[in-house]
């Protein structure tokens, strides 16, 4: 089973529950694909076992062979190639590819009619996989001034382990990155908090849920704070709230220090292992 744990808005525990609701899981594999910040690492006591450069194939020109026909501009949707046709007899023109733009589809290459452009690699982050005592661990760093999340979190996911209970680290918000992080779940844990900020982006995150027919739960963090609209909503869409922990120092204190608070208060591990059989149920249902 692939659980994923999600969360519309930033800074709402999303990160924090993932680590603790893999500690509490037996035959567990926690996969990071918050690829811009991962931060899941910074809780476990890991053995790093892999490590390897994640590339994308982007195009290079073979210029002797272009006829600055165009047809590699046309055919990019994300505009990453620039082709000036200059004059033809004194084959003068040229072909600019932005890297940073370029989202590796391979378009233009199948589609250039002389065959002028080949792929080369592009690294994009690094790939890290190991163990937590029993636990698999993988995550992705993007590098430092990338913007192509999405290729390295595929590459990331490529090291999911079937055979076990997968738990996602899904990035914020509800973008790409994010729909890339949890396609293919069974179920999406979305972490929010009961402020109208919270209710807000968790109302935008169960919608691109809906849409991609994955059932979903809320976990309310720092639950005795706030209104009541994120119960109000859950409640009206019938959407389970599978646990709701409170504002807690201890905790607060515990995660500052970078130690999953399951360690300490043991409490929570029976509550994390109750909410895994409530999601087994919740995810034979039809998502809503
Ligand atoms: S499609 Fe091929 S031949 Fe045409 S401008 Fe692009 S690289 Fe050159
Ligand atoms: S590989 Fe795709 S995104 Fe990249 S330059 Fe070619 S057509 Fe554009």
């Amino acid at each position: 089973m692939i659980v994923s744990v999600a969360s519309g808005k930033g800074g709402t525990g999303k990160t924090t529950v993932a680590v603790n609701l893999a500690l509490s899981l037996n035959n567990v594999q926690l996969v990071d694909c918050d690829v811009e910040e991962p931060n899941a690492h910074l809780f476990l006591n890991l053995k790093i076992l892999m490590e390897k450069v994640a590339m994308i194939p982007i195009p290079e020109i073979d210029e002797s062979l272009c006829d600055y026909c165009g047809t590699c501009r046309e055919v990019c949707a994300y505009n990453a190639i620039a082709v000036f046709p200059g004059d033809e007899k004194k084959r003068s023109g040229g072909v600019l590819i932005f890297p940073h733009l370029c989202h590796a589809c391979g378009g233009c290459a199948l589609l250039c009619p002389r065959k002028a452009i080949h792929e080369v690699g592009k690294p994009i982050g690094v790939i890290q996989t190991g163990v937590s005592g029993d636990m698999l661990f993988a995550h992705g760093k993007l590098n430092i001034g990338e913007i192509m999340s999405p290729p390295l979190i595929r590459q990331v996911k490529q090291y999911i382990d079937r055979s076990r209970t997968v738990i996602i680290d899904a990035p914020p918000g509800t973008s790409c990155p994010v729909i890339g992080s949890v396609k293919g779940s069974d179920f999406c844990v979305l972490v929010t908090e009961p402020t109208p900020f919270g209710l807000h982006d968790l109302v935008l995150a169960v919608e691109v849920l809906d849409k991609m027919r994955i059932s979903s739960g809320v976990v309310i963090n720092r639950c005795d704070i706030g209104d009541s609209g994120v119960r109000d909503f859950c409640r009206h869409r019938h959407i389970p709230i599978l646990m709701e922990i409170p504002f807690d120092e201890e905790i607060a204190y515990l995660y500052s220090n970078g130690i999953p608070f399951v360690t300490e208060k043991k409490h929570y591990r029976r509550q994390f292992k109750d909410m895994i059989g409530s999601i087994e149920a919740a995810a034979e249902r039809e998502p809503a």
